[in-house]
């Protein structure tokens, strides 16, 4: 059982505590809510210019500590060193395009009969923020910065596992001369802290990103409230190879290991056209026994652990010792090992090729035609992303059109750029974070009609 009162960091490379942290309680969140609304009443007055500049100033704070952050993520959610690099610059240039949003956020004035009508994007208020273990830093960031340039307070629940970036973050953003409780950290548990914000009558929105299951019942609390919810949720998403295409850039592994394949965008469904299964599956099979796993804070590592030591029997409950697979190297104990493997015998319909996994496991299977693939891709519930490789245009813009996913690629793996909308379809989530409407999602239109038709006194 978790202790109610403390949350406990483990290095996942070694199973070593790294910090124990005071849990939220119910009752921290009201005092926290409280003093947000006062501090977020303050800010909405600031003027845009002002509140940009401070943004910029954490931006360059956030800069400054780069390394530190980065070490932070190593230790406490296992990223490699050098993912951990990319994600405190993200932050940072999150904040920077952050900061010109608020700047250029404006209404509009619309012709009307009798009078002027003008409308407003006027903030929401208090922002509740709850993210998951698996990317603490980006996450945190992409919920919580919008809505700070918006002209919003945001109080962020981290995972319980992985609260120490997000802590870090907040020290940072006092140190850059952002008003005190505008931006507050409360570590605490999913269904004490977590449910106290989702509950809470003055937080005028979550932005949650987690699993489906747990997305399902915040949408269920919101919806009591009438409270405006984005869920960034679970994902199984397809990488689609034809047999045209690169095969070699195709079948990049990293497209499913990255974070241990611990992402709600790996590419866990390698759907490979039936003419070159021989030679995909050679080339994975190559693949995986070249990826380096081991200490995440060795600059030469590629992969690191997984989470936990639970997450660790989830994955293996998906990969019996007997399993079809090709399998890659992984170091044994202490710390929450696990291999690369890619499992070959699986139906479409099986577990293993249907369940969100979250772990370095992928499973291969052929399709016959571009119809084929088309509805294997679209057979999940999840639609998150996708890549589709292929050296014909019009193909690959037929199959973009057709796969029902929020975030395709064509011939490249990468999903994730600050500016450009990031988001799920079906059970894969609700709202879109990320690109140039970010901010417009922290605010309400307020329409204003001004008559010019006053009768004279
Ligand atoms: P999770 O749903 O268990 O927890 C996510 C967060 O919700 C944590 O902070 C947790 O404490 C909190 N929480 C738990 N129960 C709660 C409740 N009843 N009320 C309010 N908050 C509660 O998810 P996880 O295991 O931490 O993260 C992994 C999942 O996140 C995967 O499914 C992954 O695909 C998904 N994810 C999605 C995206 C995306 O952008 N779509 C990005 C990263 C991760």
């Amino acid at each position: 059982m978790p202790d109610p009162n403390e949350l406990t960091v483990l290095d996942p490379a070694t199973e070593e505590i790294v910090a124990t942290v005071p849990a939220a309680t119910a009752g921290d969140v009201d005092t926290a809510v409280a003093r947000a609304a006062r501090a977020q009443t303050r800010w909405a007055a600031v003027a845009p210019a002002d509140r940009a500049r401070l943004l910029r100033r954490f931006a360059d704070v956030v800069d400054a500590h780069t390394e530190e952050l980065a070490q932070l993520e190593v230790r406490e959610a296992g990223h490699t060193v050098a993912n951990a690099r990319w994600e405190a610059g993200n932050a940072r240039d999150l904040l920077l395009y952050a900061a010109g949003g608020a700047e250029r956020l404006t209404g509009r004035q619309i012709p009307v009969p009798g009078g002027w009508d003008v409308t407003f994007q006027e903030p929401l208020g208090v922002v509740g923020v709850i993210a998951p273990w698996n990317f603490p830093m980006p996450i945190a960031a992409w919920g919580s910065f919008p809505a700070l340039a918006a002209g919003n307070a945001v109080l962020l629940k981290p995972a319980e596992t992985t609260p120490l970036t997000a802590l870090r973050l907040a020290g940072l953003a006092l140190e850059a001369g952002l008003p005190e409780h505008l931006f507050q950290v409360l570590p605490g548990h999913g269904d004490t802290a977590g449910r106290a914000l989702v509950d809470h009558p003055d937080v005028a929105k979550i932005v949650f990103t987690g699993s489906t299951r747990t997305g399902r019942e915040v949408m269920e609390r919101c919806a009591r409230l009438v409270k405006p919810v984005t869920l960034e949720l679970g994902g199984k998403s397809p990488n689609v190879v034809f047999a045209d295409a690169d095969l070699q850039a195709a079948l990049d592994p990293f497209s499913f290991l990255d974070n241990a394949g611990q992402d709600c965008c790996a590419r866990t469904r390698v759907l490979v056209q039936e003419t070159v299964l021989d030679e995909a599956r050679a080339l994975l099979a190559d693949a995986l026994a070249a990826v380096v796993v081991g200490d995440p804070a060795d600059e030469r590592t590629q992969m690191g652990p997984l989470i936990s030591g639970r997450q660790r029997e989830r994955v293996r409950s998906y990969v019996p010792d007997d399993a079809p697979a090709l399998r890659g190297k992984a170091p044994d104990g202490p710390g929450f090992w696990f291999p690369p493997t890619v499992l070959t015998g699986e139906r479409h319909d099986s577990p293993a090729a249907r369940e969100e996994i979250f772990g370095p496991v992928a499973v291969l299977l052929p399709f016959t035609d571009e119809q084929d693939a088309i509805r294997l891709a679209n057979d999940t519930p999840y639609g998150l992303s996708g890549s589709i490789w292929t050296r014909d245009l019009g193909r690959a813009l037929r199959v973009s059109q057709a796969v029902r996913a929020g975030n395709l690629s064509v011939n490249s793996h990468s999903s994730v750029r600050y500016w450009t909308p990031f988001g799920g379809y079906k059970q894969s989530g609700l709202g879109r974070e990320l690109g140039p409407d970010a901010l417009a999602a922290f605010t309400q239109t307020k329409n204003v009609f001004l008559s010019t038709e006053v009768p004279a006194p």
